[in-house]
């Protein structure tokens, strides 16, 4: 029942809206519970007429009439309650997702990295669904299950004592076993929950990475992933299923056995004359109506049992601590530092609190406007120095300033909003040109982003797009060549013109040609601004002003690329093996 609270007190901005949907659907049902009088009058109507002819049918047709405006009025209800449902559900349904959304932006960057995003997307559809259903439930079933229940029982009370009693006692036993078996039900559902969101994050994954799996031929072993799992989601299936239909069984036959009893003492009380032949009929109407509120009742168990194990997982992540503030309004640009300097300050990290140190108390200082290049073999710790500057991360001992000011005292946004990426993967987004070109800053004119283009020398290949600013580039950009969708991120960068500017192997997929057009379109971008770079090939780096040598996360060496290449170390290590693969490379040819 923990998350039934849960989700009672999330719903509270809809909570008024409920209460009076709800009471629209107990006015219906009473109105409902009503239809059986009608009857019985007519009935008692008829029935003295036919013995001593002191029938009125007049009375009969106001009696109709009745029932006609009874049901006018129910049906009208009716269609205003399913519109006012509609609108209370969408209203949820955005409610929860945003909810979810604006929580997941806060989330610590750990997360994501062991959480595939498929799963997510799945625990968040599955839990808005149970919740959805509980609400629709809460609204449609709670207050008529009570009343009619209550009131059905009173009536016949009132008529009979021992037809009252056999109706009161098959509440509890009828949700005795609807309890047991919706348990039942549960425990099984929540495995399956787990094997259907490890399947189709799978499946979400396998089409992410479709090029790869085709390329592998590994269609088949996917294809056998998730059908062996499903399998299992089956097997499960079958079981709660079998469980059910068997508690189920036993649950309806003894309701129609205590059921056919009461009707039993029905028609033996009206033999004897002690129930009226339209007393008789309305008990009869009665018992008939005694199922909806048992049926609501177990249908109420079920949907519990089903929004406890369905939302678990949305109110797992629900629950995860927040570790940055979502803020929907960009930093102003007057308050951001308009020439940046960056100090690490005897930084230690690890992305695991039981896991290797990856960056050993690490310090340095890069004044504002200085070009750095972290350099290193892979695996050194260099894209995590990154992270830390993007504080996607917080280190586990030692400090980071901006313009010395401590991390720890400045928000996420405030950081970021310093710093322009160009990142080693293509991130960009299945839209247009224009909106990667312009992605986070709101509004942007086409000269703007033209000139972003040109700067990025990704104009003419852009203008020969089918729709040019408009074309649509693929999920991350797969219709472009490696090298222009670097060249749109060097655009996105130039549009951002961030004061720090961080370029992770910025120039690696790009032909000689392009790299040395887009290395001028990098020496403008980085033109009076901090910038940072991870680049292997050391040709790009040779104008930097400093040099980080990295090592097994240790600041193993400092200085500017002349002074390294003098000095024994990783750098003249690794500039070695380029220089000496370069001229392998050229003794192979005979080039003139
Ligand atoms: P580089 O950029 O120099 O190639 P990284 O900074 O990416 O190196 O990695 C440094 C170390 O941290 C490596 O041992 C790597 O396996 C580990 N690492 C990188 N990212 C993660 C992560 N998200 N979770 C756990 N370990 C990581």
């Amino acid at each position: 029942m923990k998350n039934i609270q849960k989700i009672i007190a999330l719903s509270k901005p809809l909570c008024a809206l409920t209460w009076l949907l709800s009471l629209l659907v107990l006015v219906m049902s009473i109105l409902q519970q009503a239809q059986p009088f009608f009857i019985k009058f007519i009935v008692d109507n008829i029935q003295l007429q036919l013995t001593n002819q002191q029938g009125n049918f007049k009375t009969v047709a106001y009696l109709m009439l009745g029932l006609l405006v009874v049901n006018l009025v129910s049906s009208i209800l009716n269609s205003l309650s399913m519109r006012f449902g509609d609108y209370i559900n969408s209203r949820l349904r955005r409610y929860l997702t945003e909810e979810f959304y604006s929580h997941v932006f806060t989330l610590p960057q750990k997360y994501f990295d062991s959480e595939i995003s498929g799963k997510i997307l799945n625990q968040l559809v599955r839990g808005i669904q149970s919740i959805q259903d509980f609400m629709g439930m809460f609204t449609n079933f709670v207050l008529p299950a009570i009343f009619q229940s209550i009131f059905t029982v009173g009536i016949l009370f009132y008529y009979s004592g021992p037809i009252g009693l056999l109706a009161l006692l098959i509440f509890p036993a009828y949700i005795y076993m609807s309890h047991y078996s919706t348990k039942k039900w549960g425990v099984e559902e929540m495995k399956k929950n787990r094997l259907e969101d490890i399947t189709r994050g799978r499946i979400s994954e396998v089409i992410g990475n479709i090029r790869l799996v085709r390329g592998f031929m590994a269609q088949a072993p996917e294809w056998k992933l998730v059908s062996k799992t499903l399998a299992k989601v089956n097997q499960i299936y079958d079981r709660q299923s079998t469980t059910y239909h068997l508690i189920n069984f036993f649950r309806e036959f003894s309701l129609e056995l205590v059921l056919i009893l009461i009707s039993l003492i029905t028609f033996n009380q009206t033999f004897k004359g002690q129930l009226s032949l339209g007393e008789m009929v309305l008990i009869l109407q009665l018992i008939n109506l005694l199922r909806r509120p048992l049926f609501a009742m177990s249908f109420i168990l079920e949907r519990i049992q089903a929004a406890e194990s369905g939302s678990k997982e949305y109110f797992t992540i629900m629950d995860l601590k927040e570790e940055e503030k979502l803020n929907l309004l960009a930093l102003p640009k007057s308050k951001l530092i308009s020439r940046p300097s960056l100090h690490f300050d005897q930084v230690s990290f690890r992305y695991d609190t039981t896991g290797n140190e990856v960056l050993k108390k690490i310090s340095f200082k890069i004044p504002s406007g200085q070009t750095v290049a972290l350099v290193g073999h892979s695996g050194a710790g260099k894209s995590t120095i990154i992270n830390l500057i993007l504080k996607f991360y917080q280190p586990a001992s030692g400090r980071i300033y901006l313009n010395e000011r401590s991390y720890n005292h400045l928000s996420h946004q405030f950081v970021r909003s310093h710093i322009s990426l160009v990142f080693q993967d293509n991130e960009l987004f299945s839209t247009t040109i224009r909106e990667n070109v312009s992605y986070g800053m709101g509004k942007t004119s086409d000269q703007q982003i033209i000139s972003a283009l040109k700067k990025a020398n990704a104009y003419d290949f852009v203008m020969d797009l089918p729709g040019k600013l408009d074309a649509q580039i693929g999920e991350r950009g797969v219709k472009l060549s490696g090298g222009q969708k670097q060249r749109i991120q060097i655009s996105r960068a130039i549009m951002r013109n961030s004061p720090i500017l961080i370029l992770d192997e910025a120039t690696s997929s790009l032909d000689s040609k392009s790299e040395s057009a887009i290395q001028s379109a990098l020496e403008y971008l980085m033109k009076n601004k901090l910038t940072i770079i991870i680049a292997h090939r050391f040709s790009t780096i040779q104008s930097a002003d400093q040099i980080l040598v990295i090592d097994q996360g240790k600041l193993v060496g400092c200085g500017t690329p002349a002074e390294l290449a003098k000095q024994p170390g990783v750098y003249s290590e690794l500039l070695r093996y380029q220089i000496s693969g370069n001229e392998k490379l050229l003794a192979k040819y005979d080039l003139h």
